[in-house]
């Protein structure tokens, strides 16, 4: 059985933990892919010491120079595009559609961060001193942590330590305890790409243990994290400490309004491909469908038809529309929200329990669920579910739709489904979420567009995009001054 390393100081250790956790294939509980050692307090602690020794020399190689590797690490995840979206497929049960896409997505990530090596620029500013020079320049903070969950295992990762690595910084990762075989990969082909030693540091162990020693250390001046709300601010109080700074991108109860002028062909192949790709386990995917009174009947009829055709099977057969939930955990807790819909009140329509059939009795697979009749007071139209359900709110008109629709702690995705030009400049307006999409699902994103929400999902700066690297540098302002003399007033 494989034993999954740590990867510190440029060697790769195994952990001397007797704490294990089993890596298992969700859509196939006999196949077993591994073992992971949760690291101790003290490995933590070494892999973030061998990042701050590895720092400086890091920060003193040429920005361009750091962008080649990067550059080679795209070029290396290219090559390997195939084997890794099978183990992403095998370790986090998405269909290889959707792993594939996972990897073109960190593809093009790598080599968007790996451009802006040669674009890490300040600017020059006008001062009201005469014969001053003011300008920026910007610069690393030193070791980074990134720390990331499981249903993104590759992406989320790449979207991190490619702009935390070209900025400068030295990197310890600390990926989702049930998804350490792509973690392991992605470092074999950072080595690979000519990461120096002590740069770049994996640590595969619990978040209460690794992970919180990792944050917590003094020497960690910045924390990068996705995942849920209930660590992210737990993480943001603990960084704020100590004054580090903090990215946090959580959780999402996205909404799609559906108006009475909708094309509603598109609002229901949309609001399918949201709401049960990848599972549902996405942070943008679609959880509440705001349907106008008038067209909510057809709306529900036309849902509940296609999610019934959707084809529940192992990522792997090229058939599968949905693969399972990614373990024992996520499959108790949805299945536990679905008998929660049920008690409030809610009319299931579709779906509502335990997939069977062949080939699906050894993994966690779910139906694809909707609700109607759900007002927006239910646990199913407020709480983060991440996986296969759908609830859909009735309202009266585009105004109610609206209050319903911002009626969230979270504001990360969202879309509108309707041809009225008036009311999507509204809604883009007046909707409280990070993105939204006009006549297109709440998910997906590029890598040279920023992505991230606001209100509880988001905290700090946007990842990717043209604010990829502001998180990771620092902003020094500099006065040079050659008038020779001692300066005349003051500068308030
Ligand atoms: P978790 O918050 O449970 O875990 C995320 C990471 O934090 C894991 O690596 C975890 O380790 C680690 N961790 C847990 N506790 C601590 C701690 N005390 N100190 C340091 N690290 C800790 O999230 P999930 O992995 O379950 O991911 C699902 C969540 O991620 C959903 O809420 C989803 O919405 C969100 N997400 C948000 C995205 C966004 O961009 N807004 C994108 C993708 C997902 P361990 O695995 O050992 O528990």
């Amino acid at each position: 059985m494989k034993v999954y390393c740590n990867y510190i100081g440029g060697q790769w250790q195994e952990s001397s933990s007797q704490q294990t956790a089993q890596n298992v294939n969700p859509a196939d509980t006999d196949d077993v892919l591994g073992t992971v050692k949760l690291s101790t307090r003290e490995e933590a602690r070494r892999a973030v010491e061998s990042a701050a020794e590895a720092f400086r020399g890091w920060r003193a190689t040429p920005a361009p120079t750091r962008g080649r590797i990067v550059a080679r690490f795209a070029r290396l995840l290219e090559d390997d595009k195939e084997n890794l979206a099978a183990l992403l497929t095998r370790e986090e049960g998405k269909t290889l559609a959707e792993s594939r896409g996972e990897l073109q997505r960190s593809i093009n990530v790598a080599e968007f961060c790996a451009g802006e090596a040669r674009r890490l620029n300040g600017e020059t500013i006008q001062s009201e001193l005469p014969a001053n020079f003011a300008y920026t320049i910007k610069q690393p903070h030193g070791v980074v942590a990134c720390v990331t969950p499981w249903n993104f295992p590759v992406a989320i990762p790449v979207w991190k330590i490619a702009p935390a690595l070209v900025a400068g910084n030295s990197v310890v990762f600390k990926p989702a305890t049930i998804t350490p075989a792509t973690a392991v990969r992605i470092t074999e082909l950072l080595v690979e790409a000519g990461v120096p030693q002590g740069v770049f540091n994996l640590v595969l162990g619990s978040g209460s243990e690794a992970g919180d020693e990792i944050v917590g250390h003094p020497a960690v001046r910045a924390v990068s994290f996705t995942g849920s709300n209930s660590v992210g601010v737990k993480l943001y109080e603990q960084c704020a400490r100590r004054g580090a700074k903090v990215q946090c991108e959580m959780g999402g109860k996205n909404p799609v309004v559906v108006l009475e002028d909708a094309d509603m062909t598109l609002a229901v192949e949309s609001t399918v491909q949201g709401a049960f790709g990848s599972t549902g386990q996405r942070c943008t995917a679609t959880s509440r469908a705001i349907v106008v009174d008038r067209v909510a009947d057809n709306f529900i009829e036309r849902l509940v038809a296609r999610a019934e055709s959707l084809k529940i099977g192992h990522g792997n057969d090229p058939a599968t529309e949905v693969g399972p939930v990614v373990d024992a955990n996520q499959f108790k807790g949805v299945l536990s929200y679905i008998d929660i819909g049920r008690e409030d009140g809610a009319s299931l329509v579709c779906g509502g329990g335990v997939a069977e059939g062949p080939g699906l009795r050894k993994g966690y697979f779910i139906q694809p669920t909707v609700f109607a009749g759900v007002t927006h007071e239910m646990r199913i139209a407020r709480e983060e579910i991440f996986g296969p359900v759908l609830s859909v709110l009735r309202v009266k008109d585009f105004e109610e739709a609206m209050q319903v629709a911002n009626d969230s702690e979270y504001g990360l995705s969202s879309s509108i489904f309707s041809n009225d030009a008036a009311r999507i400049f509204r809604f883009v307006e007046e909707i409280e979420t990070g993105m939204t999409h006009v006549n297109s699902p709440t998910t997906g994103g590029e890598a040279h567009i920023p992505f991230g929400g606001s209100k509880a999902t988001g905290i700090g700066e946007r990842e990717q995009g043209s604010t990829a690297l502001d998180f990771y540098t620092e902003l020094k302002v500099v006065y040079v001054d050659y008038t020779g003399r001692k300066r005349e007033g003051n500068l308030y």
